[in-house]
């Protein structure tokens, strides 16, 4: 699809004497006519304005900035709005709704540090990659009372208490955006204003301090942004009956494990391991016997320890400020530093041959001996889980030895689960933190910051799983706009059956059917002892060729048509990632620890073990231990948080990045636009276009334009008046409807009478 012929509902929809014929190259003979300011695409792929000067034939000759001249077919031209229109802000207001409009909208905002825009219902949020004076309380204060119009969070934020309030409905703020986009940032100012409205018990500032807490365990320094979340986060403010807030509830989604024993180059682990290195005391770094993050493997390998600007000794001290504040004990703070360098020292554990089968032990090094002691178990159970492993034959079990990768693979799984489950443990603890009571009479406002669609060279499970729950959260986003359009229609009397809205249901579909669908299939995979990518792979072949969005590609390689694109993903590593095997005996190996951290993480995986499984996922020695794969307990959460925001009214911010270097005043229209499209926004636009989003009453109408009728009846009623214009201007009756006290128009009529309007005046 063109870029023109994808949304440019403005001239597509132009009325024309053959009406038959409304192809975009017929309007822009129309625009040729009437329109002055124009976008041209440039071979860079930019967009420039330019001034028709001529056009003859099927070429048209237009004047660009600084001077120069072009002949281009006038086919390519795609309409500019009037200056008047020049930084709108709510891009519905624009008379033109195309790609480079929204594109220049955007940007002459940006570079007045306007960061907000609306689409319709939507905020764009533009990250600046620079402090802008918007923020704080005066801010606040403006936007309490009201005084400050612009679109903003704390417009979002307060729209969200107020409708609470009013309605007596629970609220959600949804977050999306790629990655280094200013999703977190978002959400905090977004926390920062319902914590000043809402404030005053003071369990505000606690929740407010849940933050650098979940950052530091959470995020990490990644080539995109250098304080990336690897998790997904849903956060639930609730309020008492008089509006102040009485507590919060966290929810966390996917934390990227595999970070803390790989990462690429020029990348870091979890910023906390870095901090704790840097920032703890003398009389810490005796007992855990800890080192410079130089020292350490795990830290070592992507050449990378520090941020610029970040302070990570200063960090480590807020953050054990942060741990007060929700309340963590002193000792369940030094028993979480205890296992992160545990998982720092594991890493250092390294194998020596033992036998002429290629059999490894750990060394009996300090590392060893150092994780032994911190986690709490003697060196021999440490060294016996690392090099051996239980399997169950029939009624047996047999004791297999370990080669060098399946010793490697042991370790840093151990290292993987201690880390996850420290994680989960300690928004366990934020939560019991933050625990609003039994009486939980009030409501909530949900703040889901979660990753965007993802699309890269090469994509994987993460992308896989991340891409799946973002057809989810946009057909939450297709639907509840589909109903507020509705909502409006039936109220003035309309026909909104003649309203399309496409939907992503067949993505969902092949996804989530049953027994055939990627997510089954995946599963059923992965319960095979030989199942590998690549049987996987001919696997979804094999069953799902004739979907509409799947596509079988050599090899290992499959397609799925998402909402935002087709994505191709690569199955490597699929099977291993969604079984997320943890040996049992290294589950039997946490429970026998004298620590109490380690031990609450070994029951804590035997209860997930005893929940009711949808296919047994492996089978390992001593008993039989079924887990949940990853991607059905995704699944799982996904289907409970859609539930939970299904019950509120949603308020959604797109964030979007308007460069990859993180910089202030860099926009890259590309960029931009790929994001556009990506996360909707350009959606929204299509489905506007599809219903009716120009709304006028009866009267406006007729004041506006009843002048420019040919026969004077200005002295008849609105209502009559209105049609006498609609017929002199030949507009076409399924570009509009006649509502009880509005017109309703699809895209681009009004900026037809506009023109002429503007022209006669
Ligand atoms: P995401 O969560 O989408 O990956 P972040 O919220 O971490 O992105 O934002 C990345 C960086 O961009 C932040 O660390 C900050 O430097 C900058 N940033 C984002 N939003 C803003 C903002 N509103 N004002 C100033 N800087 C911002
Ligand atoms: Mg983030």
């Amino acid at each position: 699809q063109s870029l023109t012929d994808d949304v440019d509902p403005g001239a597509a929809t132009m009325p024309l004497p053959q009406s038959d014929e409304r192809r975009w190259s017929d309007t822009s003979a129309y625009a040729r006519k009437k329109i002055l300011q124009s976008w041209v695409q440039l071979p860079t792929g930019n967009w420039e304005l330019g001034k028709i000067l001529s056009t003859s034939g099927e070429e048209s000759v237009i004047s660009l900035p600084e001077g120069k001249v072009m002949k281009v077919l006038s086919e390519i031209l795609v309409p500019a709005n009037p200056d008047i229109l020049d930084g709108v802000d709510d891009l519905m207001q624009l008379s033109y709704l195309n790609e480079p409009s929204v594109l220049y909208n955007l940007n002459y905002r940006y570079n007045q540090d306007m960061i907000y825009t609306k689409a319709g219902p939507v905020l764009v949020a533009v990250n600046p990659f620079k402090e802008v004076p918007l923020y704080g309380n005066r801010y606040i204060e403006e936007y309490r009372k009201k005084s400050n119009e612009s679109p903003h969070v704390y417009a979002i934020a307060d729209t969200a208490i107020r409708e609470m309030i009013r309605d007596e409905v629970n609220q959600s703020i949804i977050i999306s955006g790629e990655s280094g986009a200013g999703k977190t940032e978002t959400a905090k100012i977004a926390m920062q204003y319902l914590a000043a409205l809402g404030g005053g018990s003071g369990i505000e500032y606690e929740i407010l301090k849940t933050n650098p807490i979940l950052e530091a365990f959470g995020n990490a320094k990644t080539l995109r942004n250098d304080n990336s979340s690897r998790f997904g986060k849903l956060i639930e403010i609730h309020f008492s009956e008089s509006g102040k807030i009485s507590g919060a509830q966290v929810q966390t989604f996917l934390l990227e494990k595999s970070r803390v024993v790989q990462c690429a180059q020029g990348e870091r682990s979890y910023h906390i391991f870095y901090q704790l290195c840097a920032g703890a005391s003398p009389v810490i770094r005796e007992k855990l016997n800890l080192k410079s993050a130089h020292e350490y493997k795990y830290l070592g390998q992507s050449n990378c320890y520090s941020i610029n600007g970040v302070d990570d000794a200063e960090r480590f001290h807020s953050v054990k400020e942060a741990l007060d504040i929700v309340h963590v004990s002193k000792e369940d703070q030094e028993s979480v530093f205890a296992m992160l360098a545990a998982v720092l020292w594991l890493g250092n554990v390294s194998f020596t041959v033992i036998d002429n089968e290629n059999h490894v032990e750990p060394v009996a090094d300090e590392s060893l001996s150092t994780v032994a002691k911190l986690i709490g178990c003697s060196i021999n159970e440490l060294k016996l889980s690392l090099s051996k492993r239980n399997m169950r034959v029939g009624k047996d079990t047999i004791v297999q030895k370990l080669t060098l990768p399946q010793a490697v693979d042991a370790r840093d799984a151990l290292a993987k689960s201690i880390y996850s489950f420290l994680f989960d443990w300690l928004v366990e603890q934020i939560n019991k933190s933050l625990a609003v009571g039994k009486r939980r009479t009030g409501r909530s406002i949900s703040i889901l910051d979660i990753y965007g669609f993802e699309s890269f060279d090469k994509n994987s499970f993460e992308q896989f799983c991340i891409n799946y729950a973002n057809e989810r959260l946009q057909q939450h986003f297709n639907r509840h706009l589909f109903k507020l359009e509705q909502e409006e229609y039936i109220q003035d009397g309309i026909d909104w059956t003649r309203v399309d809205f496409e939907d992503n249901q067949d993505c969902l579909s092949l996804f989530e059917k049953k027994p055939l669908g990627l997510l089954s299939l995946l599963d059923e995979e992965s319960t095979f002892p030989n199942g590998t990518d690549l049987t996987l792979a001919n696997k979804l072949k094999q069953h799902l060729q004739s979907h509409s969005c799947f596509r079988g590609d050599r090899e290992k390689l499959f397609t799925v048509v998402h909402y935002a694109g087709e994505v191709t993903y690569e199955t490597t590593g699929f099977l291993e990632k969604n079984r997320d095997l943890l040996h049992l005996d290294s589950i039997q190996l946490l429970s026998s620890c004298s620590c109490h951290l380690p031990q609450a993480f070994a029951s804590s995986m035997l209860i997930q073990s005893e929940k009711p499984v949808v296919g047994p996922l492996y089978k390992a020695g001593g008993a039989d231990s079924q887990r949940l794969s990853v991607a059905t307990k995704f699944k799982g959460q996904l289907f409970q948080l859609m539930q939970r925001l299904g019950n509120t009214t949603p308020h959604f911010i797109r964030c979007i990045k308007p460069n990859n270097v993180q910089s202030p005043g860099l926009y890259e229209q590309g960029l931009v636009l790929q994001q556009l499209r990506c996360c909707g926004v350009l959606e929204v636009v299509r489905i506007s276009r599809s219903g009716f989003p120009t709304r006028m009453s009866h009267q406006k109408f007729a004041r506006r334009y009843g002048f420019l009728l040919v026969e004077n009846i200005a002295d008849k009623d609105p209502l009559s008046v209105s049609v006498a214009i609609l017929h002199q201007f030949n507009i076409l009756p399924e570009m509009y409807q006649v509502g009880y006290t509005k017109l309703f128009f699809r895209t681009g009529q009004i900026g037809v009478l506009e023109d002429t309007r503007n022209r006669t005046l």
